[in-house]
Order: structure tokens, then sequence, then C-alpha cells
């Protein structure tokens, strides 16, 4: 409904389109240079001091006080560290932005003058370093700037907007939690959801966008291989679980290779191993924590059942009884995969297309990382969008391989990235809620 008013509004105004956004661009361009201090003094702050997941207690209280300031509405604890804003500016659409609240167990090796030393301790009591390695600081300053170009220009646009600032993105739990705990049953749901998220593999200055499927099905399994414990010195009195884990990882990189349809995507990746305690002992079982990245229900079907099917028969040919099979268990709690709404991602594309040359703007390929974002569109009722965000000097293309998100060298150029945000976002909303 949303669309189809907007195409009808679009048609009517025809070229009016045109001007009105242009002129929303030269107002932020002109209004940045007032809030570029302050907004990067917030933004050096968060960086310096980022929250682990479900622990973004500081961050959370940094920015409702700010949407107050602000004159939001704002409600916190949502989902335990998560916040909402509301911005009310007469009848009109409803539109949700969100940012992410937390940082990364991840000791940062930038050498920024402005770099963390943050240390947390974590609910194991084990005391780790923190590191905004996935942008998340970038994306709230560019989200809070975002409030405040709209809480002073209200005479631009007509609706209402939910700032939402969502926990623990990087364990994909902090948006179930937000919408379990009642975020659309108390505010309403929206008309549309949007986001941004930082690329490193973008030039600052551009924006990326990915129609449809963007980000991939998150899966975690943990899997536990079987042994019959020993002496070190008496391998042929044990059943020697290492060598059949060893066995394991190698067996199920054919799982990608040779068993699932070359087309399709999907990662099996081993990200850890435990087993074992001494030299000279064999111990009675390994764990393995895998994530699985996919897009269809089939290929998670096949990969599920071939991790069984191939601990089973490694497990039988060492001669263990069914009763030491390997176990597979599926964590739970899935991230589903992020698609961006076609439709509202060409609207808004059509909106930046208009008021910036086209090289800025890129079309991207769906990735395999995962992201909790898309929950916000209860599959598929709400149309979401998530953009990216080019963070990385131009020049350093030049210099070979880039770092990566979750990088302990990941530090992107925010001076010069967040207010492109600033207008992305801006423009984005406005193309929906606009004059
Ligand atoms: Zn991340
Ligand atoms: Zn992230």
């Amino acid at each position: 409904l949303l669309f189809l008013a907007l195409s009808a509004q679009a048609q009517r105004a025809g070229q009016h389109v045109l001007p009105a956004l242009t002129a929303v661009l030269e107002r932020v361009r002109a209004w940045w240079p007032q809030v570029a201090d302050s907004t990067l003094a917030l933004y050096r702050d968060l960086h310096a001091h980022p929250e682990l997941a479900f622990q973004e207690r500081r961050t959370a209280a940094r920015l409702a006080a700010a949407l107050r300031r602000l004159g939001l509405e704002v409600h916190e604890g949502i989902g335990q560290t998560g916040l909402i804003g509301i911005l009310r500016n007469g009848p009109g659409p409803t539109i949700l932005v969100r940012t992410d609240l937390d940082g990364l167990p991840i000791e940062e090796q930038t050498g920024l003058p402005y770099a963390s030393r943050n240390r947390v301790e974590r609910p194991d009591g084990a005391t780790v370093a923190t590191m905004h390695a996935c942008g998340h600081d970038v994306h709230m300053s560019v989200w809070l700037a975002t409030a405040r170009f709209l809480a002073e220009h209200r005479n631009l646009w007509r609706g209402t907007v939910f700032f939402v600032g969502q926990p623990a993105e990087e364990i994909g739990a902090g948006a179930a939690a937000m919408l379990a705990e009642g975020l659309y049953a108390r505010f309403g749901r929206p008309d549309a959801a949007l986001a941004l998220h930082v690329d490193p593999n973008l030039p600052v200055g551009t924006i990326g966008y990915v129609l449809g499927p963007a980000f991939a099905h998150v899966t975690s399994v943990e899997v536990t291989i079987y042994g019959v414990g020993g002496h070190g010195a008496a391998p042929h009195r044990a059943t020697d679980p290492i060598v059949l884990a060893a066995q394991y990882i190698l067996a199920i990189q054919t799982i990608r290779s040779r068993i699932l349809d070359p087309m399709e995507p999907a990662v099996v990746t081993v990200g850890y191993i435990r087993g074992g305690t001494q030299q000279n002992i064999i111990p009675d079982r390994v764990e393995l924590g895998l994530t699985i990245r996919t897009y269809s229900a089939e290929a998670r079907r096949q990969i599920l059942d071939a991790l069984e099917r191939i601990g089973r028969g490694l497990a039988e040919s060492y001669g263990l009884p069914p009763e030491r099979y390997p176990r597979v268990l599926v964590s739970p709690t899935e991230t589903p995969s992020t698609v961006n709404s076609p439709e509202l991602v060409r609207h808004v594309v059509e909106a930046w297309r208009r008021v910036w040359p086209g090289e800025r703007i890129q079309e991207r390929r769906p990735e395999t990382v995962g992201e909790d974002f898309g929950r916000f569109g209860l599959d598929g009722q709400i149309p979401t969008f998530m953009f990216r965000l080019g963070t990385t000097p131009p020049e350093a293309f030049q210099r070979g391989q880039l770092p990566t998100l979750h990088s302990p060298f990941y530090g992107p150029d925010a001076e010069r990235a967040i207010p492109v945000g600033l207008e992305a976002m801006v423009i984005a909303l406005l193309s929906l809620m606009g004059p």
C-alpha cells in the first residue's frame, strides 16, 4: 500500500520529486559542518568504549540521552539493552531506522589515537578486550545524525520515525529479543524498515545495494565426536576421537565441493575444536563448533543430513557402537537470511540516482555473512532494506589486501563515511516521507 501510494504520488508530482530531493541534499550538506565536530566526537567516544552483546548499557544510555535532548519519546530496556526513540511529525508513513549497538571480543590493533583499550568481563568471568570491528559505531553515529537532522527540519517531511537501537547483533539475538519483548506490540508496526552496514570493500563515498536476498541464513552447529578414552601409549586399547575428529573435519569439506549444487551458495566452517587435556591421554570426546551459511532450506537440509551421515560412517569404520556415533546438535537460535524487498530497494535507489551521479551507487552481490536486521521484516510482511556504506579510502585499494570486518586492523574512514551515510539515509527516508 505504501508503494502504491508513493508511485501514484510520484506520477502526479512528476519531475517535482527531483528538485525537492536535490534541495534536501543541499540542506543536509549545508547543515553537516554545524554538527560534524559533535558527531565525530561521539563516534570516537563510542569507538573507544565498545561493549559486548547484551551488555551495551553505557552505549544505550548515551544514545537515549542524545535522542531525549532532540525531543524524541525514548523507551529503554527493550530486549535487555535495546531502545527506541520515536519522532512524530503528523500523519504519514511510519519508518523504522535501525542501528546495532554491540562491539566484538577483539583486541584492536589499528593504532588509531582513539583506538579501544577497553576490557570487559564476560558472563563466564573471563576478561576480554573489546573492539568496534564491525563498524556499529559508524552505524550509531549516522543514525543519531539522521535523527538530529529530521528533528531540526520538520518542515521537510511528514510521518513517524522509529529510531531503534538494537543490542546483540553479533550473536544474532538482539532483533528477536526486541520483537519478543513487544517492540511492535507496544509501539505499532512500521510501514518499512531501513538500516545500513559499513563495507570495507567499497570506497568511501559510495553506497552498495543488493536487490532481494542479501545476507545469508546462519545456523550454528555443535558436533560431539565420541571415542573411548585411554593411555596415550596404548592407542590399540582406546578409540581415539582426536583422529576421528581430524578425519571428520576433512571429510565434511566435501559437502560444499561434492554434495551441493555448485550454483548454490553455502559455507561450512569449523570455528573451534576442543578436546583433550594432556599429551599422554586419549580423551573420550572432541567438540567441534560449526557455522553454516545458506540461502535455501534445501541446502540447509542437505548439509545437516551430510554432517550426520559422514559422522555415522566414520564412527562405524572405527568399530564404535551406535550410541558412540557423533552427535550433531543444531542451535535453536538461527538467524534467517536478510532479504531486501525489491520494491523498496528500487524506490530508494531511484531517489539516490536522482540526486547523486550514478557511480556512487553500486549494485553488489549477496554475501554469506549474517545479519539479524531481516527479522524486523516479519518474514516479508514489512518491506526492509539494508544498504552498504563504503568506508575505505580509495587510495587504500592499491595497497592490496584490505582488513575485513571483524579484523583487529579494521579502521573505517569515519570522517568521510559518516556524512555520506547521513545523506543516503536522509534521502532514503525522505523519498518515503518527503515533500
Ligand atoms: Zn559483525
Ligand atoms: Zn555488523
